[in-house]
Order: structure tokens, then C-alpha cells, then sequence
């Protein structure tokens, strides 16, 4: 069945081959602004066969040009992409913005940290190192890098172009082949980059191509795909458990960044001038919709009053509204589903524990169409309440008290997810102490939300599988072979 096509608005198409094609179903997906309920663009409902010969298109130029053996034609494409990408940053976001709902304010530092992570990532592709060791009189030892071959990009909608970009820049870097699948919520933001990297020279035809299209079709198509030699996967983490599954086949490699419950700890010594915006920030920054969201905070009881006077003042003073103003300081939801889901577990919050505010879906003229939602703050709720447990992936914050650090601790602890956490205190010798406790890939002190190109990123427990960014983020995309010599 084919979809009825407005002209004015944009459709995208699968990049192959170093070639625009339609999808042989000749379906498309509509995808609609979360802040007005406009559509905004199609993109192409791809098939199981359009990906299979896109993933062999892929494999065939990573086989047949010199892209894995000249670092420095790719350390020239990466740079080039980072520079087109500073050229249209204003487009960009504006496309960016209506796509996914965040603010325009976010969308510039979203796009701003793909020019980072492009540019690092462009300079580490010349420095792929192995090492070189004398083993025994005659016997030496080299061991070398190498990219892994053909990886499958799948990315998540909240922050569709880092999470994108941030995978890609160390796989191609790395020397890889690779295929994306953009989530299909928000899949212009990808297209739209992918047309800037259509015109660079640099890349060899084939080597970088995105096929647009259903997760539970395609991009477990390309999961179970004995042609992809890796999946770099951020998403869920039920998918993720699933795309473990689907890899086993051919034992894929996999890359996972998955979800999180992250806790922010503040000490009675913590300089609450400084905590609380930041502590805010951290959960109600893309309406709570972000991996390492401070979704717990868990204070110590002395000022837990005071904490949360403070927190509830600055939820209340957000300006939630269309991402397209200036103003905006919260946008909507990324769905209706989204927003259910969000309703749903406010409902619990309030049956299991107190709203100190929000709790409920934003209405009046200019908010119907969209899917906003009020900045929440729940107190009062029982360690195993689902609020407290799951990843609500919403601008829901859970209060919860401790009376000693090693409780402290333990709160922090309690959860399936290790993705990040934040302490707070002026103490540094319990910094570090709660440093070294805590079970999560990326322990903030006296800050949060802040990341690097040059730092590791990834997850403890059930938050994912290896790390992304950094020397160890380049290192996930390369395989390790040892060359013995004996003279
Ligand atoms: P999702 O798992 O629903 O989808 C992610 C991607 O996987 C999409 O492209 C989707 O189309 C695809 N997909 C869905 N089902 C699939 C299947 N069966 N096989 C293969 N691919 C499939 O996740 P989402 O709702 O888009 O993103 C939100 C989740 O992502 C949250 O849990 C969040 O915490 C997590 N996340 C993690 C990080 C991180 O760095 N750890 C960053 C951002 C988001």
C-alpha cells in the first residue's frame, strides 16, 4: 500500500552504495513534531531485502577499497564531515528540534558534541596503535589493531544525532564499514546528516550507508545478519537483551548502551547552590528523556526538606513549550506512547508515594497537539516501588532519604542499571569512598551530565556492554591479532 504524499514535506531515502534509493516496498513512515503533532517528514519503510543488499554493498567496499589500510583518508572524511556539519549547525538543529521535541537550545549543544566526537575521533583514526614487545632472544611479538569489518549501527530517538555520530566516528575511524538504522520516531536528523556525508569525497562509495525502517524487522534483520561482524546497539534494555539473542548466530560482537536509574547522592555538606539547578538539570534536560538521567535523588535526612523546597522551585520555575523557542527550557515528549507511559507511572507515584509537583500532562491551546508533560518531583515511595526501579525515560524525579553513607551506598546501589551517578559533598576523602562503591560506569563528583569524546562512557549491571568514547570507544570497534615472529 503506498502513502499518500504532501509535496511541501521532505521524504528521505536509504543511502546505498553511495547511491539515494526508495525502499522496494514503496511504503514510507511518517514522522510527526512531538511539539504540534505536524508531520515532518517520510522516510522510507525499508524491507529485509533492501537491508541485505545494503549490508552486502557495505561489505563489498569495505573489501575492495583501501579504506581499512589509509588512516589518513579517514581522518580527512571524519574532519570534513565535522566541518560540514559546523556549516549547517543552525539547519541542523532546526531539523533536529522538530524531529525529537527537544529545545533548540539542546538540539546546538547536541550538534555541537557530534562536531567534538568527530573531530577526536577524526585525529585518533592516525593514531590506532598496537604494541611491539621482544618475548624471548628470537622471538618477537607485535600486536596489531584492526577494524572488526562490517558494523550495524542501531540508535535510539532522544538524542538521535550524538548517539548516532558517537558511535560512527570511532567505527569508521577505526577503519570499519558500517550500516545504520536511526530509530524510526526520528529519523530526518540522521538522513539529513547523511546527506552532508554524501558529499565528501573521502568516503569510498558504499562505505557508510543508513537504511531507515522498523526495529523489530530490520534492524533485527540486520542483528541476525551473518554478513554484519558487530552491532554497536543503544536502546532498551529488553532490546538489548534480544540483540544479544539474534547475534549469537555467527557470535557477533556486540556493543550495548542501554538504560539507566541513575542516582544523585547528596551529603549534608554538599554546596546546595551549585547541586540543585544541576541536580535539576540532569533529570529534566530533554523532558527526563536521556540514559543518564538523575532520575533518584537520595539525600541525607537533615536537609532533605530543604533539598526539596529547592528542587520543587526549580521545576516550577521551567519553561516547558515548543522546542522552537528561544525561551523553551523543556520540551515535549518524543510520543504519544511516551506520554502514556509517563501518566502511568505518575499514577503509581501517587497512589504509592506524595507529588511534590507536577504529576500531570501539560493542556491548553498550545500544548494539545503535543505530548508535554509537567516537571515531576515523588516523594515518599517504598524502595521497590516500580517509580524507584524502572526507567520511566520521563521528567520524573524520585526523592528518596538516607541517615548514613553506608546507606548511602546501598541506595544507590539497589537498582539492576549501573549507568551514572552523582555525589555531592564537600568531603573529598567520601568522594572518593562513594567513588569507589558505587556500581556505575561514570561516577560525577560535585557536577553531572558532563561528557567528553576523550572520556569512556558505558554501562555496569544491566546498562550495557563495553564502553563507548575514548581510547576504550575506539578499541570496541577494532579486533586485537597477534603477529608472532621468530628469527
Ligand atoms: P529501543 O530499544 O526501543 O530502540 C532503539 C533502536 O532499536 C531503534 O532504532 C529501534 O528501531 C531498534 N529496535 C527496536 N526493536 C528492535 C529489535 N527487536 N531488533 C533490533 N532493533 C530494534 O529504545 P528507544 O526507545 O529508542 O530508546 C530509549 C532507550 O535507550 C532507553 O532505555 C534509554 O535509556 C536507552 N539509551 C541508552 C543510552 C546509553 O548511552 N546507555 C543512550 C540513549 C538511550
Amino acid at each position: 500500500m503506498s502513502t499518500i504524499i504532501h509535496k511541501k514535506i521532505p521524504t528521505y531515502y536509504n543511502f546505498a552504495g553511495g547511491e539515494w534509493s526508495e525502499s522496494t516496498s514503496k511504503e514510507l513512515i511518517e514522522s510527526f513534531n512531538p511539539a504540534t503533532g505536524e508531520l515532518v517528514s517520510y522516510s522510507q519503510k525499508s524491507t529485509i531485502q533492501d537491508v541485505s543488499q545494503i549490508i552486502e554493498s557495505v561489505q563489498h567496499s569495505f573489501l575492495t577499497s583501501d579504506w581499512s589500510m589509509n588512516p589518513k583518508r579517514r581522518y580527512e572524511a571524519l574532519h570534513s564531515l565535522a566541518e560540514k556539519m559546523t556549516e549547517k549547525l543552525e539547519h541542523l538543529a532546526l531539523i533536529l528540534t522538530m524531529d525529537q521535541g527537544k529545545t533548540i537550545r539542546e538540539s546546538r549543544i547536541e550538534l555541537s558534541g557530534c562536531i567534538d566526537t568527530l573531530k577526536y575521533f577524526a585525529g585518533a583514526a592516525r593514531s590506532v596503535f598496537g604494541r611491539s614487545m621482544q618475548l624471548e632472544p628470537d622471538n618477537f611479538g607485535v600486536v596489531v589493531k584492526e577494524p572488526v569489518g562490517v558494523v550495524g549501527i542501531i540508535s535510539p530517538w532522544n538524542w538521535p544525532a550524538l548517539l548516532m555520530i558517537r558511535e560512527l566516528a570511532p567505527a569508521l575511524a577505526a577503519g570499519n564499514g558500517v550500516l545504520v538504522k536511526p530509530a524510526s520516531l526520528t529519523p530526518s536528523i540522521s538522513v539529513e546528516i547523511f546527506k552532508l556525508i554524501a558529499e565528501i569525497p573521502h568516503f569510498p562509495k558504499g562505505i557508510v550507508s543508513i537504511v531507515t525502517g522498523p526495529g523489530k524487522s530490520i534492524g533485527a534483520a540486520m542483528a541476525a545478519s551473518d554478513k554484519i561482524d558487530m552491532i554497536s546497539f543503544t536502546g532498551d534494555t529488553s532490546t538489548g537483551k534480544s540483540i544479544i539473542e539474534m547475534g549469537a548466530g555467527n557470535v557477533k560482537k556486540v556493543a550495548l548502551e542501554l538504560g539507566g536509574k541513575s542516582p544523585n547522592v547528596v551529603f549534608e555538606d554538599a554546596n546546595l547552590d551549585k547541586a540543585v539547578p544541576v541536580i535539576g538539570r540532569s533529570i529534566f534536560i530533554s523532558a527526563g528523556q536521556i540514559c543518564m538521567a538523575g532520575s533518584r535523588v537520595v539525600i541525607h535526612e537533615s536537609i532533605k526538606d530543604e533539598v526539596v523546597k529547592r528542587l520543587k522551585e526549580y521545576a516550577e520555575q521551567l519553561r516547558v513549550e515548543n522546542g522552537l523557542l528561544e525561551t523553551a527550557d523543556m520540551g515535549p515528549l518524543v510520543s504519544q506512547s511516551q506520554l502514556d507511559l509517563v501518566e502511568e507511572y505518575c499514577e503509581i507515584g501517587r497512589k504509592e508515594g506524595r507529588i511534590i509537583t507536577g504529576g500531570y500532562r501539560k493542556t491548553g491551546e498550545t500544548y494539545d497537539q503535543g505530548f508535554y508533560f509537567t516537571p515531576t518531583i515523588i516523594d515518599g515511595l517504598m524502595a521497590g516501588s516500580r517509580v524507584v526501579k524502572e526507567e520511566i525515560f520521563g521528567p520524573v524525579l524520585a526523592v528518596q532519604t538516607f541517615s548514613t553513607e553506608k546507606e548511602a551506598l546501598h541506595i544507590a546501589n539497589d537498582s539492576d542499571f549501573g549507568l551514572s551517578a552523582g555525589v555531592w559533598t564537600s568531603d573529598l576523602n567520601r568522594a572518593v569512598r562513594m567513588s569507589k562503591g558505587i556500581k556505575a560506569g561514570t561516577v560525577w563528583i560535585n557536577t553531572y551530565n558532563k561528557n567528553f569524546p576523550e572520556t569512556e562512557f558505558g554501562g555496569y549491571k544491566q546498562s550495557g556492554l563495553g564502553r563507548t568514547r575514548g581510547v576504550d570507544g575506539l578499541m570496541e570497534y577494532c579486533e586485537t591479532k597477534h603477529v608472532h615472529i621468530e628469527m
